[in-house]
This record gives structure tokens, C-alpha cells and sequence, in this order.
């Protein structure tokens, strides 16, 4: 077996998934060949997997050099939950325990080590590393070797010093999202890479929707756009320390689950609340920039921006916290004029601070009111925000529309639906006035769901005859037939459909009706169908599993299985464990450790 071909097998038999991502399987073949590489690659692009893999199929350790505890306490828990022997070694664990993870990479108990730069050049450090067969040295988060980023770390210029200082020179690669020239130079430069494989993969998250809002009132949109996203987990990012606790405050009196995060927190309160957050019992968590940069929490759902960012680095970094494990996710701005006012106020007020000299300071300044300008311009524009995104960031979009935007969905048209109409009241008659408008709709796009299922609305005429539409256009629809009394809604805690006065008229469309709507078929109503095809009742059960058993073994919920696993599991209905193991994320090793589970909660599903 080439090295490749064990690469392949190691991404399906250890990480359970088929294929490779944009990138990864180029920065491993680079890998794997002996060659250093230098990777920009975004948040949530998978860029772990391109070291771990070569680290499990070289001989000898892969070290790791990683900025933050939390990410390396992360990254080692979901490996051995792979069934991967991995340690980290940083301030966190006291000497003793030290000495001991020390003793055991010694005697190669592990494949991947895990480092803080401050280590590498300590004595006892040093000398594990000069008698060990290296594999590769691994620079995660390079960017924070250079002084042109804002997170500079100068314990990672020990790091050329540190590979200087070993018996033979390992590969090395480092990794990062950070994607400007003059960063990438510098890493190059400060890591002393040879002639590395440089790769930039694209900066597109297309399963990130986009949206800007213009709100007079923050706080009422902001509970607006948390209704729509009920039951779902996400962060929302404040300016400030004060707009933390406010916010927070207000979310809270409005029965909103959520826990405030920023820098000014006592430590301990600061750490459970990031912990409450990443194992899903706080759903929401309000912060300011502070947070995110080492949370390793996949299923962020939403990332909501209750001010402006001062530019489209920060604005992209912290939006792009959504969605990182592939599902679609949400990324909404709220914007008022005060944000720029603010922002420029910041600009001018850092620079007192600073000591440099007048003429740097001008032109810092410059930079920054001119990054503003480019932020402000994304807020107010017209246009696609992605295609504005990814031209800021030197892309050239694939099209003017990504039709996964507000940008784009404001460009919604005027339509002919008069057929559409009819078979909606259609529906609304054969369903005989028992059902809201939610179920109707699932109905109308035939979504699979088991309410449905159970009453036999599947065998309807009018199942599924609106697939085409999407449930996000068909319930616009109904509301609009409800306003012009096509349809009514009865009065009372549960709200039914029924005709309306106009109905038998449009039934037999006697008048055209005419509705502003986004296109057929636009990527959000794909994400609509998409979304409504997962069996939401089954999908709950398994969550609730997975929930218990991250309790039970004190580990995020999204380290035994990513919502991206569960929902393909949801849809897969594997009934046999050679089923199981073709579900996406499902390795031999979790199937081992929890296929059973997932089975029997299947089995009794299905038997209900
Ligand atoms: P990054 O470090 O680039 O932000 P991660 O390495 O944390 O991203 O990966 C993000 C998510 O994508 C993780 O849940 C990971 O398991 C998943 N992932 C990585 N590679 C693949 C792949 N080839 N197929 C499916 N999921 C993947
Ligand atoms: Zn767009």
C-alpha cells in the first residue's frame, strides 16, 4: 500500500469520512513526500485533518505546535476519541503530570504530541526531542509568529530555533486562515520553511448564508432573529464589555437562554461559560471579540453581530465561527450608523496609546479608517455581501449572485403564482382545516417528517407538489394568502388553516395572483428542503443520545459526533454496523465505542 492509499484509509477507517476536502489531500501528499508546507486555509476547511493523517501514517511523533490550551485539550480529546494516542503538554498540567506525558512520548506511546511553543526549548523538552524519531513538526495557527497579525506570540519565534536545535531536520508545515501576503511572507521567513508546498484554498463558505439588517431597534431584531433560530446553538458579538452584560441581561428577561463572555470576567466565571456553551447546556453565548479564537465548537448554528466590527478581517473571522462543521448556518449583521461613530472613535483613541512615531501612526491610522470604509460599504451596499467578501479578500467570486445572501434574496421578483395558490388552498381543503401552517407547508414541499407519516398526510394529492418551491417561499406564500383572505388562521393556542373567504375564486383561478418572491430553487431554499427532509423526531433522539453520553464521559457533545454525523445517521437509518460505519464521521473506532447505541436507539425508533 502506498503512502497515499493508507492516507485514504486512515481518513475512512479512523475518521469516517469518504472524501477529501478542497486541499487536504494535496498538503498530505506534500506531507508525505518530505516536503515542508505552508497552507492558508479558512476556519472550519478541515486543516487538522492534513497533519493528523500523515501523523498516524509516518513512523515516529508528529509535534504540534498549538497557541491555546483549550484548542490542544480539543484536539486531543476528539483523537482519542478516534482511537488515536495523542497528549499535549502545556501550563495546564502540573509538573508531575508533566514529567510523566513526557516519559510516555519517550517511549513512543503516542502518535501525536501537541506543544505549547514556551516548551520547546526547555531542557527536559529538548531533550525528548533530540533522542525521538520526529516525523513532522506541525506550526498551527503560524500566523501568530508574525508581528503583523494581532495575535502575535513571541514564544513562537523559539520555533526556528528549536528545529535548529534537532539532531536531524523534520518536515515542517504550518497552517493558518490568516491569508495576507505580508503574514504569509513572514511565516515563511520566521519558520525557516524550505521551499515549502504553499497552498490557499478558497475563502468561500458556501454553506454560510449572509445577512445584513437595518434595525431601529437592536434589541427587538436581535429577538427577532433568535426566534428564527430557536433550539439552535450560536454566538452573538457585541463591541463591548458593557453591550456583553446588557445584552445578556435583556436576553435573559426575555427568556433567552444565555451566558455572557468578556475579557473584564473573573476567570472562573469566564471559563464556565465557555464550557456551558461548547457542551451545549448554554445555547446561546453573548461575548465580545474575546471569545472564539481556540474554540474548537463545530456546531455553531448562528453567529449573530449585534455591532459593527471595526473591518471585514474581524467581521469574516468571527462569522466564519458558524457552520464549521459543514451544515448550513446563519451569519447576520446588525447594523446602525453609531457602529461607524464608534469604530472611528476607537481608531483615534488607540492611537494614543501607541508608541510610535508620528508618521507610522498616520499611516496605521490611514489603514484602519480605510479597512472602516470597506466594513461600512459591506453594511449599507447593494449587491451579493459574499461576492463583496470574497473580493475583499483578493477572490474572484465564481458569479455576481451567490443567491445565499440577503443581498441576493433582496433582488426577490414579482411571479406569477396563481397556480401555486390554487394547489396550496387545495391542500388546505383535503387537509380539512386541522393543521397549522408550519405542517402545511412541510406538507405542500413533502417533507419526510413523522407527524406527517403517522396521520398518512404522505398520501395526499397534494404531498410534495410544491417540492420545487422550497418551505421557506411556500410559507411566505401562505401568509400572503392569509392577508388577502384566501386563507384564515383560527383563533387560540394552536392556530389552524383554513379557506378563507376568496377561496373557491382562487381554486378555480379566475384571477392571476401575483407575489415577490426569490426564485424557485435559490440555494436558501435549497438549504430549506434540505433541512426539511432530515426526520427532526429521529435527529432529536439521536442528539439526546449524544448528549447523555457526553455528559457521562465529561466531553464536548460534538467530539462523539458532529451534527453533520447525526444528520447523515438520521438519514442513512443505519439498522447494521457495516451501515453505521458508511454514515459520514463514523470511524471503526466509534463505531466500536458507540454503534451499538446508535443502533438500538435507531432499532426502537423505527419499532415505535
Ligand atoms: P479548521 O481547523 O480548518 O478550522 P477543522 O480541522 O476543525 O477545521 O475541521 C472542521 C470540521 O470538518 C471538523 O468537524 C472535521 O471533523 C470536519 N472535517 C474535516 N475534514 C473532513 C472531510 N474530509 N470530510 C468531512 N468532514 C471533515
Ligand atoms: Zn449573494
Amino acid at each position: 500500500m502506498t503512502a497515499m492509499e493508507a492516507a485514504r484509509k486512515a481518513l475512512q477507517d479512523v475518521f469516517g469520512y469518504d472524501q477529501f476536502r478542497p486541499g487536504q489531500e494535496d498538503v498530505i501528499a506534500a506531507i508525505l513526500s518530505g516536503r515542508d508546507v505552508m497552507a492558508v486555509m479558512p476556519t472550519g476547511a478541515g486543516k487538522s485533518l492534513c497533519y493528523q493523517i500523515p501523523g498516524l501514517v509516518l513512523p515516529g511523533v508528529t509535534l504540534v505546535v498549538s497557541p491555546l490550551i483549550s484548542l490542544m485539550r480539543d484536539q486531543v480529546t476528539a483523537l482519542l476519541q478516534n482511537g488515536v494516542r495523542a497528549a499535549y503538554l502545556n501550563s495546564s498540567l502540573t509538573a508531575r503530570q508533566f514529567s510523566l506525558a513526557l516519559q510516555n512520548a519517550r517511549q513512543g506511546v503516542y502518535r501525536i504530541v501537541y506543544v505549547a511553543p514556551e516548551r520547546l526549548m526547555t531542557d527536559a523538552f529538548l531533550s525528548f526531542a533530540r533522542g525521538a524519531q520526529i516525523a513532522q513538526v506541525v506550526v498551527d495557527e503560524a500566523h501568530c509568529v508574525s508581528q503583523w497579525g494581532q495575535d502575535f506570540r513571541p514564544g513562537y519565534l523559539q520555533i526556528a530555533p528549536f528545529l535548529a536545535a534537532l539532531p536531524a531536520r523534520p518536515r515542517v508545515s504550518a497552517f493558518t486562515a490568516t491569508a495576507t501576503d505580508a503574514v504569509r511572507q513572514d511565516i515563511k521567513r520566521l519558520l525557516n520553511l524550505r521551499q515549502p508546498f504553499e497552498i490557499t484554498t478558497g475563502f468561500d463558505r458556501p454553506n454560510l448564508y449572509f445577512e445584513v439588517r437595518h434595525p431601529r431597534d437592536r434589541d427587538a431584531e436581535l429577538l427577532r432573529f433568535l426566534s428564527e433560530h430557536q433550539g439552535q446553538s450560536g454566538i452573538v458579538y457585541c463591541g463591548t464589555r458593557k453591550g456583553v452584560e446588557e445584552v445578556a441581561r435583556m436576553l435573559r428577561q426575555n427568556g433567552v437562554d444565555a451566558v455572557g463572555y468578556h475579557a473584564g470576567m473573573p476567570d472562573e466565571e469566564r471559563r464556565r461559560a465557555q464550557e456551558d456553551f461548547v457542551a451545549d447546556i448554554s445555547p446561546v453565548i453573548v461575548a465580545t471579540n474575546a471569545f472564539g479564537m481556540g474554540i474548537d465548537k463545530s456546531n455553531v448554528s448562528f453567529v449573530a453581530h449585534y455591532n459593527m466590527p471595526k473591518d471585514l478581517e474581524s467581521y469574516y473571522q468571527e462569522a466564519g465561527r458558524a457552520g464549521r462543521d459543514g451544515e448550513d448556518a446563519v451569519c447576520c449583521l446588525l447594523y446602525q450608523p453609531a457602529d461607524v461613530r464608534l469604530n472611528t472613535f476607537l481608531i483615534e483613541h488607540a492611537q494614543d496609546e501607541s508608541e510610535m512615531d508620528e508618521q507610522t501612526r498616520q499611516v496605521v491610522a490611514d489603514r484602519a479608517r480605510e479597512r472602516l470604509k470597506q466594513m461600512t460599504f459591506y453594511a449599507t451596499g447593494h449587491g451579493c455581501l459574499r461576492a463583496r467578501i470574497l473580493s475583499y479578500f483578493g477572490e474572484k467570486p465564481e458569479s455576481p449572485h451567490c443567491n445565499n445572501c440577503s443581498g441576493c434574496l433582496a433582488g426577490a421578483s414579482e411571479r406569477d403564482v396563481t397556480v401555486q395558490a390554487g394547489q396550496i388552498v387545495a391542500a388546505v381543503i383535503a387537509m380539512q382545516g386541522r393543521y397549522g401552517k408550519a405542517l402545511t407547508a412541510k406538507v405542500l414541499v413533502g417533507a419526510r417528517d413523522e407527524r406527517i407519516r403517522a396521520r398518512g398526510l404522505d398520501k395526499l394529492s397534494a404531498f410534495g407538489c410544491l417540492h420545487a418551491e422550497g418551505e421557506d417561499n411556500v410559507r411566505r406564500m401562505i401568509d400572503e394568502l392569509i392577508a388577502d383572505d384566501v386563507l384564515m388562521v383560527t383563533e387560540g393556542e394552536y392556530p389552524l388553516l383554513r379557506a378563507g373567504a376568496r377561496a373557491a375564486e382562487t381554486l378555480r383561478g379566475d384571477e392571476p395572483i401575483h407575489m415577490t418572491l426569490p426564485a424557485p430553487g435559490s440555494a436558501q431554499e435549497a438549504r430549506t428542503r434540505r433541512s426539511a427532509s432530515v426526520d427532526r423526531a429521529l435527529l432529536s433522539r439521536l442528539t439526546a443520545v449524544r448528549r447523555r453520553i457526553a455528559e457521562e464521559q465529561h466531553v464536548p457533545p460534538f467530539v462523539i459526533f458532529t451534527n453533520a454525523t447525526l444528520r447523515d445517521m438520521a438519514d442513512k437509518r443505519p439498522r447494521t454496523r457495516a451501515a453505521m460505519l458508511r454514515v459520514a464521521g463514523v470511524g471503526e473506532r466509534k463505531l466500536e465505542r458507540y454503534g451499538e447505541t446508535f443502533l438500538r436507539e435507531i432499532e426502537a425508533y423505527v419499532n415505535d
